[in-house]
């Protein structure tokens, strides 16, 4: 049986209510951009479900592409029939000949949106049980636990049939929340934290801190290739490169050692909310894992965040690593993040930061130094490059509608 279409259930954007046209809009995209490499499918987004229809594409890769995006509950390849008994009848015994195993169970889940149609729920599951019952010798009816579960869906203009649910990712379509910015660093933490944040519908831009010739062009690599990963999931993605080696050094000859590290995510933390501003967007991604490290304690963040009163989103805060690694994998992250190359903070990292730096304190070692020209410079030099996904076939997007 050749499945004509695939037919994507909504998550939880269905019970949004007036916003629903622009999360079908942002879903709608999403799936564009992951299906680029299908150029012959069509969608069709309706209220509250939608349909590709596969004219020809394979059905399976199709699914796989379908199940990483945001906002899908479930998947279900299916077909269209005629609303009539016969074409039911013969769709429904040949989908369930193909999937049957020696030993399987059944059953027929119908759905009558359409109420005037022949057939009641009753004799939709007599008719087309008999029916499979009378010819595929060995099938038994189990309502309870089937092993194969026949959806039968009666609507104004056909039938629908399918067999298979697969789960999607679940989540909310990207761009559907509102943009922010992602402080990526080379490490393990900050892609996750990128991830799990635009896996709640918000679109990122990602911000790095580089530090020529303290860090090599190697260890920038890393970092566009950890963003050419996370472009995969809206199609593109911008990437913001912050020279940061005037103010590092500025810190090493102005700042106490033991508020070296303060002083330098607090510098980060305004330059990426001047970009921020920029950009319009509307909060601060980071990695930040609470207790990891010196600069990631309670005290730590108090002082740090000072800087600015824009929303920080920290999704790791309370997370354990290896939970951390485990998504990090998942989302092809973890190898990349793992290449030995170094990253400006650990080049300039202090032998004994401060685990408890007090605001005050801070403060003060930053005001014997014009600091703001220097943050002002870098945020001006800043170079954005707009990230594409190794594997997608970009060019071909607007040939789909
Ligand atoms: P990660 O694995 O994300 O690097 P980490 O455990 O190494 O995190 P830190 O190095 O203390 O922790 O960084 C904490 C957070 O600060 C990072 O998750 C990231 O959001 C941000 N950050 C650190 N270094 C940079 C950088 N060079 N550019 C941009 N953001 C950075
Ligand atoms: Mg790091």
């Amino acid at each position: 049986m050749n499945y004509d279409r695939i037919l994507i259930r909504y998550g939880e954007i269905s019970t949004k209510g007036r916003n629903r046209n622009k999360f079908v809009d942002k879903l709608r995209r999403s799936v564009r951009i992951a299906l680029a490499p299908f150029p012959k499918i069509k969608i069709r987004a309706e209220r509250d479900r939608m349909y590709v229809l596969v004219n020809g594409e394979n059905v399976p890769e199709i699914i796989n592409a379908l199940k990483n995006i945001f906002g899908i509950q479930s998947i279900s390849p299916a077909i269209k029939v005629e609303r009539d008994i016969e074409h039911m009848k013969m769709a429904a015994l040949s989908l369930v000949k193909e999937l049957y195993k020696e030993g399987q169970t059944f059953k027929i889940s119908p759905k009558r949106s359409d109420k005037t149609f022949e057939l009641d729920t009753e004799g939709i599951n007599h008719t087309l049980g008999g029916n499979i019952l009378a010819n595929i010798p060995g099938i038994k009816v189990n309502v309870k636990k089937p092993d194969i579960n026949v959806k039968i869906e009666v609507l104004s203009d056909a039938i629908y049939i399918s067999c298979e649910n697969i789960l999607g990712a679940g989540g909310l379509p990207v761009g559907s929340s509102g943009k922010a910015m992602l402080m990526l660093s080379g490490g393990i933490d900050s892609p996750v934290a990128g991830y799990l944040t635009m896996k709640r519908g918000v679109e990122i831009e990602a911000v790095h801190f580089f530090s020529p010739p303290f860090t090599s062009e190697r260890s920038k690599e890393k970092v566009i290739d950890l963003a050419k990963k996370l472009a995969e999931i809206f199609g593109s993605m911008k990437l913001h490169i912050v020279p940061f080696t005037d103010i590092q050094q500025t810190i090493k000859e102005k700042i106490p050692e033991n508020y070296s590290m303060t002083s330098t995510r607090r510098f980060m933390l305004q330059i990426t909310d001047e970009i921020r501003k920029k950009q319009e967007g509307l909060a601060i991604i980071t990695g930040d894992n609470l207790g990891q490290v010196a600069s990631q304690t309670l005290e730590s963040m108090y002082a740090i965040n000072e800087v600015t009163n824009t929303p920080i989103l920290r999704p790791l805060l309370t997370m354990d690593k290896n939970d951390i690694i485990k998504i990090a994998k998942d989302i092809d992250t973890y190898d990349i993040s793992i290449r030995p190359f170094e990253d400006c903070c650990t080049i300039f990292v202090p032998s004994s930061p401060k685990t408890k730096p007090k605001r005050e304190k801070v403060q003060r070692y930053e005001s014997f130094f014009d600091f703001d020209s220097l943050i002002q410079a870098a945020v001006k030099e800043t170079e954005t490059l707009v990230i594409k996904p190794d594997t997608k076939v970009v060019s071909e997007f607007n040939d789909l509608f």
